[in-house]
């Protein structure tokens, strides 16, 4: 089995990240392979600042080596390093249709955010995404509920290539997880948790202190019943019941059983308590990790040179397949 994923470097990651994915990325170095990356060619698609994108990498990297990945147990590198990701995307375009780029949900959402410039390259994203897990020729990636439609999207475009071409690439699975895979804002708990375009009340920081994390949940957006229980006319108060679970590691039954009766006042509170326990090993790791950039950059070229090897392999049959540059010599 080889897993992989990758995670933006823009912003400060959040507790849907961590819960969504994260977590699952650190589990699944002890699953098969594991190829994690952090994904700075897609950061440019929206508006940015390029120093702040470089600081932003490091930050990520911290963030994630802080909750767990080991270099000994996985590969983990920066997009941008390993320049097969960005040939391969120009050759997979190729085999995408415009109408399913079209009908990206996630490409409707940013669009629709940007003030100025709606860039190709936030049209044409899903397709260097494809690009990133096919050249591993990954068989999972772990992603949130978010990211379904893109992973659909890249197993059709293997497929695609497959048939359209030789067998050379695999069409992966997607992994979601049972509980958390769609953490909600707290403020505007009908939209995702998400690093951009949306506001720091409703978002709690993997690096939140404490007393922010309490503040947030305790001023989290909910119905104006006292009933503890998940309904489609309660989503402020399904998302609180689905984030204790998940940080718990029950289920939201048992959240519901546990404080029924109990009041909307006592599960903010409960929620706060769980989710400060949850994120403060990272964040007391964080600050000696990310302190050392020269140390940071060792171990993400080291992670683009095992990446590369492989990459660089699916390439070259993709260019054979494909007729594109001359026979490909085989050893
Ligand atoms: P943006 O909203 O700008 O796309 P993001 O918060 O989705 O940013 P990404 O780096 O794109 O951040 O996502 C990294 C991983 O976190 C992806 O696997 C994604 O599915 C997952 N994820 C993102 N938001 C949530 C969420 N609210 N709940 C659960 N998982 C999430
Ligand atoms: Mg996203």
């Amino acid at each position: 089995m080889r897993i992989f994923s990758g995670i933006q470097p823009t912003g400060r990651k959040h507790l849907g990240n961590y819960i969504g994915a994260i977590t699952q990325y650190v589990a699944g170095q002890d699953r098969g392979e594991a190829i994690y990356c952090v994904v700075d060619l897609h950061a440019t698609t929206v508006a940015y600042e390029p120093a702040g994108l470089r600081e932003a990498v490091y930050d990520t990297t911290a963030t994630l080596l802080a909750a767990g990945l080991d270099p000994a147990r996985c590969i983990f590198f920066r997009q941008s390093d390993v320049l097969e990701h960005s040939e391969l995307a120009w050759l997979l375009s190729s085999v995408t249709s415009f109408g399913e780029l079209n009908r990206m949900h996630a490409f409707k959402e940013k669009s629709g955010a940007q003030r100025e410039l709606v860039s190709a390259g936030l049209f044409t994203y899903p397709v260097l995404m494809a690009a990133d897990v096919l050249a591993y020729r990954a068989t999972e990636v772990p992603v949130g509920e978010d990211q379904r439609q893109h992973v659909e999207l890249m197993r059709d475009i293997a497929q695609r290539f497959n048939a359209r071409f030789e067998e050379t690439l695999v069409a992966p699975e997607v992994r979601i997880p049972a509980i958390g895979a769609r953490i909600m804002d707290l403020q505007n708990p009908e939209r995702k948790m998400s690093t951009t375009g949306a506001g720091v009340q409703g978002t709690v920081y993997v690096l939140d202190e404490p007393a922010a994390i309490t503040k947030k949940l305790r001023a989290s957006v909910t119905d104006s019943g006292n009933e503890v229980r998940r309904a489609p006319d309660k989503p402020g108060m399904s998302n609180l019941i689905e984030i204790l679970a998940a940080v718990r590691a029950t289920t939201p039954e048992e959240i519901e059983r546990e404080f029924d009766g109990s009041g909307y006042g006592a599960l903010k509170q409960a929620v706060a308590d769980a989710v400060i326990t949850f994120l403060e090993p990272v964040r007391e790791r964080y600050q000696e990790v990310r302190s050392d950039e020269a140390e940071l950059e060792a171990i993400l070229a080291a992670g683009a040179e095992k990446a590369r090897a492989i990459a660089s392999d699916t390439l070259l049959d993709v260019r054979q397949a494909m007729g594109v540059g001359p026979v490909r010599q085989r050893r």
